[in-house]
């Protein structure tokens, strides 16, 4: 019996003839995957805020904002302008980042965004001051660092004491105080993102907790929150992404149902990137050359770290597969490095990969890259941006 293909959804002779490198997104599994959000929010009174930043391709932005039931996290002025235009709601965005420029800021005003995560008291006095000018009020979240450690890579970790982003604990009554005295700004809540490809409930047990740690602080000094923020961050299974193409949406919204003591009329809400669009996509390249050095055999791509920077940002894993090959025909299996062409010498996408026998020419896939891989491609090298192409 011949093992199922595990890239069978891919159309592999119709990718064949593209001009490679290029992503490939399959818009049938991001709409499964938005549909499996909707059904196991249902009945919770929140609202999926899509973080932008993990994929900003225009068709993609198109399909989630079609939908008409998510809103966005957005982190530069060039994404609100991105999800202005593909026509989510300026009501329903909320706006992240430590360093919010002037321009920005009015930007967001402009259009009466709905929320601005403020990560600093210097950001918020100025918020408050450009309002001022504007005739307008601001409604602020306080982004607030809860110290939990999500035990993930150093570079994708927010929430602990040690980095750049939101407020420490100890300084909220200061900065809550300051911003419901301020005149143009309206504090509507707390919000919180503790890091990213989080895959056990655990820092989410904990932010639940802490959550409601401090609405009971605030309740008892008489401030009541109409909203709370439990950010995004839940990871995706890199290793299996077939046998796993949706990530577990009960477990993880199960834990806020569970958990976190919402308030009569508060409302929840999320900020999820990569479980939305991660395994949806896939970087598709040719083999260019394969050649041996001292008894390693390397499998060089026409695909590059300037195509999908994770492996060499992040130490990021991809499964790697040579759709060329017969799925599931094991006769031949040999020992390849998976790199790039470029000048560097973290270009490589996978250490030790077991493919069958390789040739130039043959079709690559590198697999759930639908998440931060498109939208932290370059030019180094002067090489062109990646291309992209629609599985509809
Ligand atoms: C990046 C980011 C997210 C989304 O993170 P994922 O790990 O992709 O879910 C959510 N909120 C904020 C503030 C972010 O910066």
């Amino acid at each position: 019996m011949t093992k199922r293909s595990s890239y069978h959804h891919l159309p592999v002779s119709e990718l064949q003839n593209a001009a490679t490198p290029f992503y490939y997104y399959d818009l049938d599994l991001l709409h499964r995957t938005l549909d499996e959000i909707r059904r196991h929010t249902a009945g919770l009174p929140c609202r999926v805020h899509y973080a932008v930043k993990a994929n900003g391709n225009p068709r993609i932005l198109k399909e989630i904002a079609s939908q008409g039931w998510l809103g966005t996290d957005l982190v530069s002025g060039g994404e609100i302008q991105a999800a202005l235009d593909a026509g989510f709601k300026a009501r329903e965005m909320t706006y992240s980042g430590v360093g919010k420029t002037d321009r920005e800021i009015r930007l967001g005003l402009t259009h009466d965004i709905g929320c601005f995560n403020v990560e600093s008291i210097p950001e918020l006095e100025v918020i408050n001051a450009i309002a001022g000018e504007m005739g307008k009020v601001a409604n602020v979240a306080i982004r607030t660092n809860p110290d939990i450690d999500a035990h993930t890579h150093k570079y994708i970790t927010t929430g602990t004491a040690d980095n750049k982003f939101g407020i420490p604990i100890e300084m909220l009554d200061h900065v809550v105080g300051q911003a419901i005295a301020m005149p143009n700004i309206h504090l509507k809540g707390l919000h919180f993102h503790i890091g990213s490809q989080i895959t056990t409930m655990q820092p989410y047990v904990m932010l639940c907790e802490t959550a409601n740690r401090l609405m009971d602080h605030f309740d008892a000094m008489g401030i009541h929150f109409e909203m709370v923020n439990v950010g995004g961050g839940l990871g995706i299974d890199y290793e299996h992404p077939d046998e796993n193409e949706i990530p577990d949406f009960a477990q993880y919204f199960g834990v806020f149902k569970r958990l976190l003591k919402l308030r009569d009329g508060q409302l929840l809400h999320f900020e999820l990137g990569r479980a939305i669009v991660g395994q949806c996509g896939t970087l598709i390249s040719h083999v260019t050359y394969v050649k041996e050095n001292r008894g390693k055999k390397f499998v060089i791509l026409d695909a590059g770290m300037s195509d999908l920077i994770r492996p060499a940002l992040y130490g990021a894993r991809h499964l790697v597969q040579n759709m060329t090959t017969t799925p599931g025909d094991n006769s031949s299996l040999e020992h390849y490095e998976i790199v790039g062409p470029m000048c560097e010498s973290s270009d490589v996408f996978a250490g030790d990969c077991l493919l069958p026998e390789t040739r130039r020419g043959d079709l690559m896939a590198i697999r759930s890259a639908g998440a931060y891989g498109e939208s932290m491609a370059s030019c180094y090298n002067m090489r062109p941006l990646p291309a992209s192409m629609f599985s509809e």
